[in-house]
């Protein structure tokens, strides 16, 4: 409702630009022909501002009740009992303010207790395999299937010293499919279409029956297709969280 909207997206400058920027011009030309709006305008950001340039807006947060998320290059005072994570996203998603991140964390709050281990589908920049660890999981491993999250969760897991406890890997739902091996809880912040195509293979094995998966990422008008899909595979929804459009399912593998 009211002023206008700007919508900013950002593509690789490689050969397939001149296309994507082609397939974009001729979208938005025909949306023209619908509605009042502005021709695109195109700028070439280079790697190094864009890494550099957020920083600026990123601040230290706290989440939940005891976690407190720091840039790496901040100085803050913290609380007697608070989770510090120290953080360096880089070029990975998971800086800890988006809301799906929050969820996570709450979530982290809740089920991350000493002894268990955590399996942490799409880790990004590390941040919830961190917290994990930190509030006591004797094992997490944290898989992403781009090389570039992998690099960058490592790097964040040591500077947080739980190299120990976090094996970062370039990996995805097959990771599991070649071990025996369960996990206590899992969590995964994606999209609904990621796992929704995780569904058939196999994906509530990653952890024990009876154990916790927990799903964020999902925006609103997908949620009944998530839950109907993980409830075909016995994993059950035991309940949900919200922020804005922002959808968390928590499951439970069903004890057969
Ligand atoms: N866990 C972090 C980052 C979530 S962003 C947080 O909560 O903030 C989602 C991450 O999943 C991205 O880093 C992306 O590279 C990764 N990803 C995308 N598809 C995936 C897949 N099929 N398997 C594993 N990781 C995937």
């Amino acid at each position: 409702a009211g002023g206008p909207l700007r919508v900013a997206g950002y593509f690789s400058d490689d050969e397939r630009a001149p296309e994507t920027r082609r397939k974009i011009e001729e979208a938005m030309y025909y949306l023209g022909r619908l509605y009042d709006i502005p021709e695109p305008e195109f700028a070439i950001v280079k790697e190094e501002d864009w890494a550099e340039a957020w920083k600026r807006s990123y601040h230290p947060i706290r989440v939940g009740d005891r976690i407190f998320i720091k840039p790496a290059w901040a100085e803050v005072e913290a609380a007697p009992g608070d989770i510090i994570i120290e953080m360096d996203p880089g070029m990975a998603f998971g800086t800890g303010t988006h809301p799906t991140t929050q969820l996570c964390l709450r979530a982290c709050e809740w089920f991350c207790v000493p002894g268990i281990a955590m399996a942490d589908i799409g880790t990004g920049s590390g941040v919830l395999a961190i917290a994990a660890a930190k509030l006591g999981c004797y094992k997490v491993l944290a898989l992403d299937t781009d090389p570039v999250a992998v690099r960058v969760a490592q790097e964040n897991v040591e500077r947080n010293g739980v190299a120990e406890v976090v094996t970062v890997q370039r990996g995805s739902i097959e990771t599991f499919q070649r071990t025996a091996r369960h996990f206590d809880l899992a969590m995964l912040n994606l999209t609904a279409r990621i796992i929704l195509e995780m569904v058939p293979n196999g994906l509530q094995h990653v952890v024990w029956p009876g154990s916790k998966m927990v799903f964020s990422g999902i925006i609103q008008e997908q949620v009944d297709e998530v839950i109907t899909a993980l409830e075909s595979i016995d994993l059950e929804v035991l309940g949900q969280r919200q922020i804005d459009d922002w959808v968390m399912l928590i499951t439970q593998r069903r004890i057969p």
